[in-house]
């Protein structure tokens, strides 16, 4: 339902959930975050209102200047701790809004592979998927790119790997996704609303849109693969 994504100079978690919060007027039954501190990937989860995950992040930190955060709505699986976003699997962390349709198929040919689900979420086939593809010697960039070209439905999706402090990877069909530009930092978020108190330049992502981002540098390929512009804009929104 909503997502977010901060690769900063300073401790993310906090901002992650201010930023959540900024989006609960869409509604939602769970919520979490994922960051990578020391190159070491974790995440925290609590179903119900975000105040849950702020009373777990007091008792269990998460420390870290990248990560991943997402207000769930659910579609497919009930609202539980376990099929609560972000989805972990091996080295990949993944937030998404909407639906992947052909979860099944992606769950069967997984399952061919000698991989199992461990939720009732379409969501957790992408992480699934992905980190198959580094098991196969993929770098994290290959593995979303191959991950991606099976996905049908509709998706924003986020991810952060364990190893990589400096790599967000964005991708958008069918649900809105905008990346926000800071000073050394870059932002990501389903709706520019949650940016608007760290940033008013706004990059939105086309249908199709791959977004390879790191502090220094912002990569965006169309859905064709082949690398585009998006211009940023300022947009207005009362922080
Ligand atoms: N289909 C996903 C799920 O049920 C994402 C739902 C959402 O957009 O929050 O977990």
């Amino acid at each position: 339902c909503g997502i977010v994504g901060i690769l900063g100079q300073h401790e993310v978690a906090p901002t992650l959930v201010e930023a959540l919060k900024r989006l609960e007027y869409r509604g939602y039954d769970s919520a979490g975050i994922a960051t990578v501190n020391e190159g070491a990937l974790d995440r925290r989860r609590a179903v119900g209102k975000l105040v849950n995950l702020s009373d777990l992040l007091v008792h269990e930190p998460l420390a870290g200047k990248s990560g991943i955060g997402h207000t769930r709505w659910a579609t497919h699986g009930a609202p539980t701790l376990t099929n609560t976003h972000p989805h972990r699997a091996g080295r990949v962390a993944v937030v998404h809004n909407g639906i992947i349709e052909n979860y099944r198929d992606l769950r069967s040919d997984l399952a061919k592979a000698g991989i199992a689900h461990q939720t009732e979420t379409d969501t957790e086939t992408v992480a699934l998927l992905a980190q198959h593809h580094i098991d196969q010697g993929a770098t994290p960039e290959e593995a979303a790119r191959c991950t991606l070209a099976r996905l049908e439905g509709a998706y924003a999706l986020a991810f952060l790997f364990d190893g990589e402090q400096d790599l967000m990877i964005a991708a958008r069909k069918g649900s809105p996704l905008a990346i926000g530009h800071g000073e050394d930092e870059v932002y990501v978020g389903s709706d520019a609303i949650a940016l608007a108190p760290m940033t008013d330049r706004i990059t939105y992502l086309e249908e199709g849109d791959c977004a390879v981002l790191t502090r220094s540098a912002i990569k965006i390929t169309d859905a064709d693969g082949q690398p585009v512009q998006r211009e940023a804009r300022t947009i207005r929104i009362d922080a």
